[in-house]
Formats: C-alpha cells, sequence, structure tokens
C-alpha cells in the first residue's frame, strides 16, 4: 500500500512495538510447537522500528501482526484511543476476537514479568 509507512511517527512506532511484543509474547507462549519463521518486515522503516526485535510468529499471528500493523498505521485519530475505547473499531472480524484473546493475555504477563525484573533489580 503506498504511502502507508509514511504514517509511521514516534507514537505510532511506541504503538507499534508494543503490538509486536504483546502478539510475540502470545504466540509464544501458544503456539512454541507450530513452525515459527521471523515475521516479515517489507518495509525499512518499519524494520528501523521493529529492528532486532523483529518477532518470531507462527502463520496466524503473523498474520495478525500485519493486520494489526496496517491498521494502525491507518487509524486517523490523533491521539489514537485505546482500541477498546474507540468507537469505530477498524479490525476485520476473526481478527478483531484475536487481538483482544492477545491483549488480555499479554497485558497482564508483561506487567507481571515487568515487575518481576524490577523487584529483582532492587533485590541485586
Ligand atoms: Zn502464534
Amino acid at each position: 500500500m503506498p504511502g502507508l509507512y509514511e504514517r509511521l511517527d514516534g507514537k505510532k512506532a511506541k504503538d507499534l512495538r508494543v503490538l509486536s511484543d504483546f502478539v510475540a509474547v502470545y504466540c509464544r507462549e501458544h503456539h512454541a510447537a507450530e513452525d515459527r519463521p521471523p515475521h516479515p518486515i517489507r518495509d525499512d522503516r518499519l524494520r528501523a522500528v521493529l529492528g532486532e526485535r523483529a518477532p518470531v510468529l507462527c502463520e496466524d499471528c503473523s498474520r495478525l501482526l500485519s493486520h494489526g500493523t496496517a491498521k494502525l498505521l491507518l487509524c486517523p485519530c490523533d491521539p489514537k484511543p485505546a482500541c477498546r475505547k474507540c468507537d469505530t473499531p477498524c479490525y476485520a472480524p476473526g481478527y478483531r476476537e484475536k487481538i483482544r484473546e492477545v491483549m488480555r493475555f499479554s497485558g497482564p504477563y508483561l506487567v507481571r514479568h515487568g515487575r518481576l525484573r524490577l523487584l529483582l533489580h532492587y533485590l541485586k
């Protein structure tokens, strides 16, 4: 899609990293047994954002991340509201349920693990 990555500003870059982390954690914890090649990144600007952290994903999760990436870049709201608070949800059916499941799992997971790292830091 021409112009899609022109929309990649600092705020969207940060959101994209979070989205990518969320999908990556979910996939790692649920689909470890599946074939998981690195998520293909076809644009240099996107590669600059995800960089070395290009997530390793199964086919389904890779498709979900591509869908989410496109939707995030196309989001007309500024500032972007939390997706669950948005009046005009843009994810296609199927992807919408899936990303909700990912958020429900990975949100608390990352908080728990972030806290754990912080705790270890204090205990050192
Ligand atoms: Zn997966």
